[in-house]
């Protein structure tokens, strides 16, 4: 039934390892069998054994015990019998928390802005060739007149004496495992670490005023309906010295009424008539660089298609990489004939018969 525990084993430090080496390996273990972070079977056995091993082994005396007796040693003398009654002690995450100082407490007291998103219309000419495209982004900015220290101008603020100016306080706590330091927010100050006395009036004391700001998106030639630009920093402004949310551009791609596109290709129909079709003929054609003039061969049938080499999209990132302009030709059959030509036709039935 008893089990030999090897504590320096659990930890992953050598036997001599120091008090800093042992309170760092013990983090790290922490951290990666937490229950509430690690949902793997076991892993809630496992962080009880190194919740265990730590308490042996940053205790000097425990640790010394240890060393000269092993398991047995520590079990004899009582130390080791309260471990089986662990998480009737408050379960894992009150120790956790005393430990690391709470899930919030400990985090640093800056809060970074929200990620903004914002949808705009651009034509298929402008995703072809890439575009500047102002925006305008309604967001939170720093105060202007106070800097974001939600205090009036002048007016004086006072450090905070409860937390003397961090936002912070440190509370030793007492637990099975002996003491910890807490680490929470001034309840005083609410973590600004000063005493206000005068409101800014700009911001209302909030540090961050909401404002249109006007932006210019760079959009980059041969972007795809639905693709969405990450704007850094761009976002709500932060509190407390945070950085700042990014913006998130949603870009729509307009329909071309007469391209269709397909990666960097671009498809469209040209119409000929009879004659050109079968004589053959030069026409201009609707491209995005404007007319271009294309060469129709003698005998083309209906429904053929000619190749535009680079004429197509922009290829992103591979801005002077270009796709093709593919054109498919569709012969036109005549229907309202004048007479002559009608006769034109029927001489014309008559030798191809
Ligand atoms: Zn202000
Ligand atoms: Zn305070």
């Amino acid at each position: 039934m008893t089990q030999q525990k090897e504590y320096y084993d659990i930890l992953g430090v050598p036997r001599d390892a120091s008090e800093e080496d042992i309170k760092k390996a013990f983090r790290q273990q922490a951290l990666k069998y937490h229950p509430d972070r690690n949902k793997e079977a076991g892993s809630a056995e496992k962080f009880k054994e190194i919740n265990e091993a730590y308490q042996v082994l940053s205790d000097p005396e425990k640790r010394k015990m240890y060393d000269q007796f092993g398991y047995e040693g520590l079990k004899n003398s009582g130390v080791a019998s309260g471990f089986s009654g662990f998480e009737d002690m408050g379960g894992f995450g009150s120790i956790f928390d005393a430990f690391f100082g709470g899930s919030s407490g400990n985090e640093s007291s800056s809060i970074r802005g929200n990620d903004l998103e914002l949808a705009i219309n651009i034509s298929f000419e402008k995703a072809a060739f890439g575009t500047e495209h102002e925006i305008t982004v309604d967001r939170y900015e720093i105060c202007d007149i106070c800097n974001g220290t939600k205090s009036e101008p002048g007016s004086k603020s006072i450090t905070c004496d409860s937390c003397r100016g961090s936002g912070k306080v440190t509370r030793l706590q007492k637990t099975f495992f002996g003491q910890f330091q807490q680490v929470s927010t001034c309840s005083s100050c609410k973590g600004e670490g000063v005493i206000i006395s005068q409101k800014c009036s700009s911001c209302n004391g909030n540090g961050r005023k909401r404002n249109n700001r006007k932006l210019s998106v760079t959009i980059p030639a041969g972007i795809e309906d639905g693709s969405k630009i990450r704007i850094r920093g761009q976002g709500d402004s932060g509190l407390k010295k945070g950085e700042s949310g990014d913006l998130y551009v949603h870009v729509n791609v307009s329909t071309h009424e007469k391209f269709e596109r397909n990666g960097s290709d671009i498809y469209s129909v040209e119409q000929i008539n009879v004659s050109q079709a079968v004589l053959g003929d030069k026409i201009h054609v609707d491209t995005l660089d404007g007319k271009i003039e294309l060469k129709i061969p003698s005998g083309m049938q209906s429904g053929k298609k000619l190749r535009l080499s680079g004429k197509g999209m922009s290829t992103i990132g591979r801005s002077n990489k270009r796709g093709d302009h593919i054109i498919t030709v569709s012969v036109l059959i005549p229907t309202n004939l004048s007479k002559e030509q009608e006769e034109l036709f029927e001489k014309l039935k008559n030798s191809l018969d």
